[in-house]
C-alpha cells in the first residue's frame, strides 16, 4: 500500500473513493462546499434533508454524479459537534471511514480535512492505515481490502511519515496478537522481533534456556516449565539520536498461551488467551515505531516470552521460585503467571539503568472489572512519570486511568515460606496487588505499569477496528517519546 500526500487541489483529479468528514456545523465547510459547488449543489440538500449522520464514527456512503465528482463513492464520517468531540475522533473516524470503503477492492483512496493540527493530522493517517488489517489472517475469502494509494489531501508530509509508521507499528502489533498460538509462541515471536531489528536498525539479543538458566531468571522459567516450546527473553537497544540521555525501558509480558497452567482456566476465559503476549508485540511495536521516527531519548527493550502450560513438570502451587533478583516466590496461584515472567524482564532491564521503566502487560482480570474493556489501568511508584503518560494518552484520545498504590496492598502479598507470594488475598483489588507485586522488581527506578487487559484485544468489531488485536498504546508512548 502507498501512502502519500498530496496536493491540497484534491478537487480535480480522480479518485476511486473520496473521504470526507461531517459535523454539526456542515454549512461553514469550506471542503463540503467545495465538493458541492463542483457537483452543481449535489450535496447539500442530501445533507439538508438529513440524509447524513453527523454522529461520531458514523459512516455514511453516497454516489456523486460520475462526471462531476473526483469520485463517484464519497464517504462521509460523522465527527459530532466541533470541540465537544472526544480526542479520539480523528484516529477513529478516519478509520471508520476507510473501513467502510475497503469492503472491495479500491485503487485510490483520498482522505480529505478530518484534521486540524499536527498531532490530528497523524492520528487520522495512523487510524487510516492501522484500519487496513484486520484478524481474518487464515480466511480464503478477505473481508477487508486495503486501498493501493492512499492519499492525504493537504496533509503535511511529516505527519503523514510518522502516521504512516504509527499506524504499520499498530498494523505489527495486531497481526501478532491476532497470530494464532500455534503459529505464535517464544521462538516465532523473536523471528518477528528478529525482522524489525533489521527493518529499523535496533540491536537485539536473544536468551535463550541456557542463557536464561545462566542469568538465574527462576521466576520465568518456572512459568515455561510446563511447555514444550523452550522460552526466550528478548533485550532490544534503540541507541536513540541523543545519546546523552539516560534510555526508557519498556517491558512487555509475552505470555504466547496462557492455558492458567494447574489453576486452569475454563474454556470461555482460555479462548482468547493467544492474546497474553500483548504486552510484548506492544514493547516490539513502539521500538519499531521509535527507531524508524529517529527519536532523540535511547530505549531498552525487555519481553519475556513463554507458554504457560501443564505437563508432569509444569510448576506446582506451593513451589517456590527464586527470582533473577534473589527474591523467593510462594506460588499460590498458576495464572499469576504474567507477574513472575515480568518479575525477571523488570530486574533484566535495570540492568540497562534506564531512567524510567514502564511495562505493558495483559495483567490481571481484575483490571479490567475495575474500569472496563477500554480504559487502561495506569499503577506507578512515581506519580509524576504517571501523568507523563496519561497527558501523552489523552492527548491522543488512548484511555487510561489510574489506580491507587497504598502501602498497605503490599502486606496481601507477603509470603509464609517465601519472601512474597504471587497473589494477593482474595479477588478484592487484584490489579493493585498485582502491581505491588511488579514494584519489588522495580527498586528506586520510577516506574510504571500498564494493564492493558481490557483494551489489549476487541471481543467484537467496531465500526473503526474489526475485531482482535488493537495495538493499544503504541500512538501514546509515541507521542510521549516525539515530545
Ligand atoms: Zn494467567
Amino acid at each position: 500500500m502507498k501512502i502519500e500526500s498530496t496536493p491540497s487541489d484534491w478537487i480535480s483529479s480522480p479518485c476511486d473513493a473520496l473521504v470526507l468528514s461531517v459535523d454539526e456545523n456542515w454549512k461553514g465547510r469550506e471542503d463540503l462546499l467545495r465538493l458541492n459547488e463542483a457537483t452543481g449543489d449535489w450535496l447539500f440538500p442530501i445533507l439538508q434533508r438529513g440524509e447524513v449522520s453527523t454522529k461520531p464514527n458514523r459512516v455514511t456512503l453516497l454516489h456523486a454524479p460520475a462526471a462531476k465528482s473526483p469520485s463517484t463513492l464519497v464517504a462521509l464520517v460523522g465527527t459530532g459537534a466541533r470541540g465537544k468531540a472526544p480526542l479520539d475522533i480523528p484516529f477513529r473516524a478516519a478509520a471508520s471511514a476507510i473501513r467502510a470503503v475497503m469492503t472491495k477492492n479500491r485503487s485510490t483512496v483520498r482522505v480529505v480535512g478530518l484534521a486540524g493540527s499536527p498531532l490530528e493530522e497523524r492520528a487520522v493517517v495512523a487510524g487510516a492505515v492501522s484500519a487496513c488489517t484486520g484478524q481474518d489472517l487464515f480466511r480464503s475469502e478477505k473481508s477487508i481490502f486495503a486501498p493501493d494509494t492512499l492519499q492525504f489531501a493537504g496533509f503535511h508530509s511529516r505527519q503523514v511519515e510518522i502516521g504512516q509508521i504509527v499506524g504499520q507499528s499498530i498494523q505489527l502489533v495486531k497481526r501478532l496478537v491476532n497470530l494464532p498460538p500455534n503459529y505464535m509462541y517464544p521462538e516465532t515471536f523473536v523471528d518477528e522481533a528478529m525482522s524489525v531489528s533489521q527493518e529499523a536498525g535496533i540491536s537485539i539479543e536473544v536468551w535463550d534456556l541456557e542463557q536464561l538458566k545462566a542469568q538465574r531468571c527462576g521466576a520465568l522459567l518456572g512459568v515455561a516449565r510446563g511447555s514444550v516450546r523452550p522460552p526466550r527473553l528478548l533485550v532490544m537497544k534503540y541507541a536513540g539520536t541523543d545519546t546523552a540521555m539516560a534510555p526508557i525501558a519498556l517491558v512487555g509480558k509475552g505470555v504466547t498461551f496462557d492455558s492458567g497452567g494447574y489453576s486452569i482456566k475454563p474454556t470461555d476465559g482460555m479462548l482468547t488467551m493467544k492474546a497474553d503476549m500483548a504486552g510484548a508485540a506492544t514493547v516490539l511495536g513502539i521500538m519499531r515505531a521509535a527507531a524508524l521516527l529517529k527519536v532523540k531519548r535511547p530505549i531498552i527493550g525487555v519481553m519475556g516470552l513463554v507458554e504457560n502450560l501443564i505437563s508432569g513438570d509444569a510448576f506446582k502451587l506451593g513451589d517456590v521460585l527464586t527470582a533473577r533478583s534473589g527474591k523467593t516466590i510462594e506460588i499460590h496461584n498458576t495464572d499469576a503467571e504474567g507477574r513472575l515472567v515480568l518479575a525477571d524482564c523488570l530486574n533484566v532491564a535495570l540492568d540497562y539503568s534506564p531512567e524510567k521503566i514502564v511495562d505493558f502487560a495483559t495483567l490481571t482480570g481484575a483490571c479490567v472489572v475495575a474500569l472496563g474493556n477500554d480504559v487502561v489501568g495506569l499503577m506507578s511508584n512515581d506519580l509524576s512519570w504517571q501523568s507523563e503518560i496519561q497527558s501523552a494518552a489523552n492527548s491522543c484520545g488512548e484511555y487510561t486511568w489510574p489506580l491507587p498504590m497504598f502501602p498497605f496492598f503490599s502486606e496481601q502479598i507477603a509470603g509464609k515460606v517465601a519472601d512474597i507470594k504471587n497473589v494477593g488475598d482474595g479477588r478484592w483489588g487484584g490489579a493493585i496487588t498485582a502491581a505491588k507485586f511488579l514494584e519489588e522488581f522495580v527498586g528506586s527506578t520510577p516506574w510504571t505499569h500498564l494493564d492493558i487487559a481490557g483494551p489489549a484485544f476487541a471481543d467484537s468489531s467496531k465500526p473503526w477496528a474489526d475485531a482482535g488485536g488493537t495495538g493499544y498504546m503504541v500512538r501514546s508512548m509515541i507521542e510521549l517519546l516525539l515530545k
